[in-house]
């Protein structure tokens, strides 16, 4: 009955496991969860009085379907101040979550035998996307040693006459770093040489720690920008995972493709949404910071209780809220916890703690935390994870 692309496709690993910790705590257990990548915070109140503000006044109807003028006019100005990236309407697309954009961008950009690099560790969704397109992933391995971040000579090694795309995302779900620009520089030049085209995902560019400075790979130059297409949203920085606002800027041939291929699947986003995200980008900002700044102490504290397990290492990351520790060393202690997998499966079961395998981003050796939850509960779940490893 199934098509060979819904037998091949797998749910994403991050959701399935975030259903799992949901329901068990709907049965009354107490989970502690670091599956999901979702801010805890509440979506902010001005932002939340913009989409109830749209409902009163009626804004309920279909939009255009790549988005209103208002938003994308608003996409424009935040790309130009924050980015230092200059885009017209006809480059930029809105869609129903950064994840949407990404779909819409692959389909638009692959054929079937095209190859497209993705950096591993990924996030999930990556290779899942490419295939669905009918193309190819191409996974590269970053080393721990290189906090993850893929180098030039990889890069170019793993480019063949079918290369179409690069996927980057900095900073990055699930290692949590990011690239500094003489970094990208390198990159951008090898995609350039190589007639690349870059899908740049920066959904986690406002949450960076330590001094770390978010540069778009699309602003290194004209040669490169014309190859990027820069994939953004407001579900991180704004804590809106659920109103489904993402999008999308990049050559208007391609955001044109983008759009007619959203025309026929989902239409606009959310008219009401659309009128919050431009609350969120263009209204006041402090709310980002106040969040960053929550975020920075509990990266603090997660990467010092876990680094007092033995067993596990984990290397202070530098943005997003994802904790990558090395949990090789355990494996061996059982086998009962003898892959990501299988300690994930313990954890969940005998400490009702929520994490997501390395396994699913594509690297055996490491689980991901999400440390987007308090830090009483990051505590309380560290523990238990001590607790439960020496059980074993
Ligand atoms: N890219 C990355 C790296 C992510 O972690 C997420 C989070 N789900 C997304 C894209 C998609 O975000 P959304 O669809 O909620 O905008
Ligand atoms: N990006 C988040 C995560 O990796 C949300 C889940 C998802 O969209 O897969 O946990």
């Amino acid at each position: 009955m199934l098509s060979k692309r819904a037998k091949e496709i797998k749910p994403s690993p991050t959701l399935t496991i975030d259903s799992k910790a949901k329901a068990m705590k709907a049965e009354g257990l107490d989970v502690i969860s670091f599956g999901v990548g979702e801010p805890d915070f509440d979506t902010p109140e001005n932002i939340k009085e913009a989409g109830i503000k749209a409902v009163r006044d009626g804004f309920t109807k279909y939009t255009a379907v790549g988005g209103t003028d208002k938003l994308k006019d608003a996409i424009i100005g935040k790309l130009e101040a924050d980015n230092g990236l200059a885009y017209g309407r006809a480059e930029i697309i809105v869609s129903c979550g950064a994840k949407h954009s990404l779909y819409n961008a692959m389909q638009a950009l692959l054929d079937p035998g095209d190859e497209v690099v993705i950096p591993a560790p990924y996030w999930v969704s990556y290779p899942e996307q490419v295939a669905l397109a009918g193309a190819t992933p191409v996974f590269v391995k970053t080393l721990e040693a290189d906090r993850f971040l893929l180098t030039a000579a990889a890069f170019e090694k793993s480019v063949t006459g079918r290369t179409k795309a690069l996927i980057l995302n900095s900073p990055s779900n699930p290692t949590g770093f990011s690239y500094d620009s003489e970094a990208l520089g390198r990159i951008a030049e090898i995609a350039v040489k190589n007639g690349i085209y870059i899908i740049s995902d920066e959904i986690y560019e406002k949450l960076l720690y330590d001094g770390a400075r978010h540069v778009s790979i699309a602003s290194l130059g004209e040669e490169v920008k014309k190859r990027t297409i820069v994939v953004n949203g407001v579900s991180k920085a704004y804590s809106m995972t659920g109103w489904r606002i993402g999008y999308a800027a990049g050559p208007a041939p391609l955001i044109k493709a983008m759009t007619s291929i959203q025309s026929q699947s989902t239409s606009n986003p959310t008219s009401i949404s659309q009128a919050a995200a431009i609350e969120a980008l263009t209204g006041p900002q402090d709310s980002v910071a106040r969040m960053a700044a929550e975020f920075d102490k509990r990266r603090g504290r997660i990467v010092e209780a876990l680094n007092s397990i033995e067993g596990i290492r984990c290397i202070p990351p530098t943005g997003a809220f994802y904790v990558f520790p090395n949990t090789r060393a355990l494996y061996a202690k059982s086998p009962v916890i003898s892959s990501s997998s299988k300690l994930a499966m313990y954890l969940l079961e005998k400490a009702m703690v929520a994490v997501v395998p390395g396994d699913a981003f594509g690297d055996d050796d490491f689980i991901r935390l999400s440390y987007a939850t308090g830090i009483e509960q990051i505590e309380k779940g560290v523990e238990r994870i001590r607790a439960a490893l020496q059980a074993l």
